[in-house]
């Protein structure tokens, strides 16, 4: 995406500062569009922020598009080392039942140049991920802005936020996630439906730990069922690169969270469920021991080595689908709008191609020098489109039956 020759002719306010509103951030700022992110966190680093996200095809381009090439590359050498390729299931005492290769990539696959085809199916660490697409970016992200509500002026939307300040713009983009304040304001009839809870957490795969670790869980995408419906789903985050000498590499200046190697798993059973949700980190960490009692010992040792600082309640939703609105001028992106459960993990990359196609649309449209609600009427047809056919895949084809709903 190139700059436009008058830069300063649409201003876009992005509320949400999640991967798709960061994404949408960059891919603006590379095309010199004015913006402004408005963050509810009061900082970046506010809470820990870094669970693994498998990255697709899907995501991949969208980076590619939408940064410079710089920080793709920070992004890729800040990834994993790439997954064995398959997912795999496994019975109680570690025996493979299943396996096959990680799904086909959604959508229309064309090659990526160079270091960018080595990417889909990598995984990169979430804060990681948000730290590099904050960069050069960051000047524009207002933290501590809680969005509240919109009103359309004449010739702007006004966003309202909760500290009694405001914000104009002549594009307004929800990127705030599955409980979007944004579409409450523009479609109040959507509808979010919760599918059920799961237990997150991190356990460090240090030297020791490579001794003891079933290979199975750690070189690729596995889920481990064990009876009286609990399921564990593992996957490892091993760096491909230090981050240190990666940052000096590709971004020299940019402040990247030291992050060891860890296996993240979810833990899904009986009485996980919203009566976690004042559970303290220490407490859903025995709560999630106490539910692999009588697993094999690796499991149990996964769970009591975990970084219990990290663990954390997950609620899984989905969006119901919304056939299209009629404002031009506002938008959603990500899990504003469609939130799918993680059967597939697709949710992020998703997310990632919404930020890249707005980006295009409102460059073309630039660049033709044509009014943006017709690229927004075209980004809202074509997202609407391949976000719940992700949603409904998601439910339909999940990685493994019992996961999406
Ligand atoms: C444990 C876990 C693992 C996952 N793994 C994968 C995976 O492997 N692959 C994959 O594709 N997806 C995965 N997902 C899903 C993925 O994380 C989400 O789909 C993705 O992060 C959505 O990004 P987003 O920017 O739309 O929303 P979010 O990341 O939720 O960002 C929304 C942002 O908006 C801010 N915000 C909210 N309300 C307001 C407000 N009123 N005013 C201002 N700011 C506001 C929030 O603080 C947040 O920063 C996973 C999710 C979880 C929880």
């Amino acid at each position: 995406m190139n700059a436009p020759n008058d830069s300063e002719v649409l201003r876009v306010v992005i509320i949400g500062g999640g991967l798709a509103g960061l994404c949408v951030a960059q891919g603006l700022s590379r095309a010199g569009i004015a913006f402004d992110l408005y963050e509810r966190d009061e900082s970046a680093d506010v809470h820990d922020q870094g669970y693994r996200i498998g990255i697709n095809t899907d995501g991949a381009r969208a980076l590619y598009d939408c940064l410079p090439e710089n920080l793709f590359n920070l992004v890729v050498a800040t990834s994993t080392v790439p997954l064995a390729g398959r997912v795999v299931l496994l019975d109680n005492e570690l025996h493979e039942q299943v396996s096959r290769p990680l799904p086909t990539p959604v959508s229309e696959v064309r090659s990526l140049p160079g270091i960018a085809s080595r990417l889909p199916f990598a995984a990169v660490n979430r804060q990681t991920l948000r730290e590099i697409l904050m960069h050069k970016v960051r000047g524009r992200v207002h933290f501590g802005k809680t969005f509240t509500r919109f009103e359309h002026e004449r010739d702007c939307i006004r966003a309202y936020f909760s500290d009694g300040t405001a914000a104009e713009g002549d594009v307004l983009v929800g990127a705030d996630g599955t409980r979007s304040a944004v579409r409450r304001g523009l479609l109040p009839d959507a509808k979010v439906v919760t599918l059920g809870h799961a237990i997150y957490g991190k356990t460090p795969i240090t030297h020791d730990a490579l001794g003891w670790m079933p290979d199975s869980l750690i070189s690729g995408f596995s889920r481990v069922h064990l009876g009286d419906q609990v399921a564990l789903g593992a996957g490892a985050f091993r760096k491909r690169h230090e981050f240190e000498s990666a940052a000096a590499k590709y971004a020299p200046g940019i402040q990247l969270t030291p992050t060891p190697d860890y296996l993240m798993w979810t833990l899904r059973g009986p009485h996980v469920d919203k009566s976690l949700y004042r559970k303290t980190p220490r407490e859903l960490c025995a709560a999630a021991a106490s539910l692999l009692k009588g697993a094999h010992q690796s499991l149990r040792r996964i769970v009591n080595q975990a970084e219990t600082d990290a663990t954390f309640l997950v609620e899984l939703r989905r969006a119901e689908a919304v056939t299209s609105w009629s404002s031009l001028s506002i938008t959603l992106v990500g899990d504003a709008i469609h939130t799918m459960s993680p059967g597939r993990g697709e949710g992020a990359n998703i997310a990632l191609r919404d930020a890249a196609l707005l980006c295009r649309k409102l460059v073309d449209a630039m660049h033709a020098g044509k009014a943006h609600e017709p690229a927004m009427s075209e980004y809202q047809t074509e997202m609407l489109a391949y976000g719940f056919e992700a949603v409904a895949r998601s439910r339909r084809s999940p990685f493994f039956k019992g996961i999406g709903h």
